[in-house]
């Protein structure tokens, strides 16, 4: 057992909760910030002291942040490309929850703060082909990132690094580039293209239907990384001397249709691609360029995409029986 207490930010979303059970099976003493009453988190913890807050406000910060070595922040108003396309000033409303919790973490003298920024961050003119180069680092200037959300991001990346001049608090940030997996979003509008187009195909299963819509073309080109090498990249970054943000994501890369194809052989089937041409599609091309990671931390992914979907499709499909058998019974 650990002695240190770390805070983990947005514990009740996706990749905190993640996060939560990793630190938990480390040893750590965990506090878990959500604004979601706890029901809704996608996994709750008794040995956890759970707390439901709004991180935008500062006094929650500074009690959150209060008595704790370490904090994690992945606390954002977020969702796939139909989110933060439609609510661009309420993905920007998260730089409140950085703010504060920056602000609260150097107050309280808190030793290392994680911030998770996204490839949202980088210039969308080297996005354009879908025959992408991997974007590097260096990628994000001169800026043009993904309207509202992206420019959250990158201010507060921008934020972290001069807490870390002025203040000296040791804030550490990844860049995470599409994480997918079990116990995670998968309907409701916030869902991202790997949760959705399992929804789509079994939804599409059981009632017997022949195709299924996909968003956009399905040429833009796209790399997903599992939740367990997030997680795991996630605790080396935040162990590391790494001070600028540094990619945190697959270099596998396939197209939308691809992934379509790749859900439709887990499923077994095959349907007509109706494919949505005035919906949301996000840049043309994005890969990580993994070449910094892999150097300071020997981290690559473990996780091939065929097997994280299997195991993304099998979590998908029991959550939509047991929605199901409630709605019936
Ligand atoms: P998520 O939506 O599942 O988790 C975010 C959590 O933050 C949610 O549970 C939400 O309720 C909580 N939250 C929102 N506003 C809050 C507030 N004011 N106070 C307290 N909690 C609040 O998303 P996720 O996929 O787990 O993402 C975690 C972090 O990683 C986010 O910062 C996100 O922008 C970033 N990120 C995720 C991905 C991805 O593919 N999932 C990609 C790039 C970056």
């Amino acid at each position: 057992m650990s002695s240190k207490k770390v805070l983990v930010a947005g514990g009740g979303g996706f990749i905190g909760g993640h996060l939560v059970a990793r630190l938990l099976k480390d040893g750590y003493q965990v506090r878990s910030v959500d604004i979601k009453p706890t029901d809704n988190w996608y996994q709750v913890f008794d040995e956890v002291e759970n707390v439901v807050a709004d991180l935008k406000d500062h006094e929650a910060c500074q009690q959150a942040c209060q008595g704790v070595d370490d904090v994690y922040n992945l606390a954002a108003d977020m969702g796939g490309m139909g989110f933060i396309e439609n609510n661009k000033a309420l993905c920007m409303l998260s730089v409140l929850i950085n703010t504060h919790l920056l602000q609260a973490a150097t107050d309280n003298s808190v030793s290392r703060f994680f911030y998770a920024s996204s490839a949202c961050v980088y210039n969308a003119d080297k996005q354009v082909n879908e025959d992408v180069v991997p974007l590097k680092e260096e990628d994000a200037y001169p800026a043009m990132p993904e309207d509202g959300y992206g420019w959250e991001k990158l201010f507060s990346e921008r934020m972290c690094r001069h807490f870390r001049e002025d203040y000296g608090l040791r804030t550490r940030v990844a860049r995470f580039h599409n994480v997918y997996g079990p116990d995670g979003t998968w309907d409701g509008g916030r869902e991202k293209a790997p949760a959705a187009i399992c929804r789509k195909i079994i939804n599409a299963v059981e009632t017997d239907e022949k195709e299924i819509e996909i968003w956009g073309d399905g040429k833009q080109t796209r790399s997903f990384m599992y939740i367990d090498d997030c997680i795991h990249g996630i605790l080396a970054i935040m162990d590391s001397d790494i001070l600028e943000p540094i990619n945190l994501g697959s270099d596998e890369v396939t197209t939308i249709n691809g992934l379509v194809e790749m859900v439709e052989d887990i499923a077994n089937v095959k349907f007509e691609h109706n494919h949505n041409l005035s919906a949301p599609k996000g840049v043309n091309g994005r890969n990580s360029d993994n070449t910094l990671i892999q150097q300071h931390l020997g981290w690559a992914p473990g996780i091939r995409l065929r097997d994280g979907m299997q195991k993304t499709y099998d979590w998908i499909r029991g959550e939509h029986l047991k929605k199901h058998e409630k709605q019936t019974v």
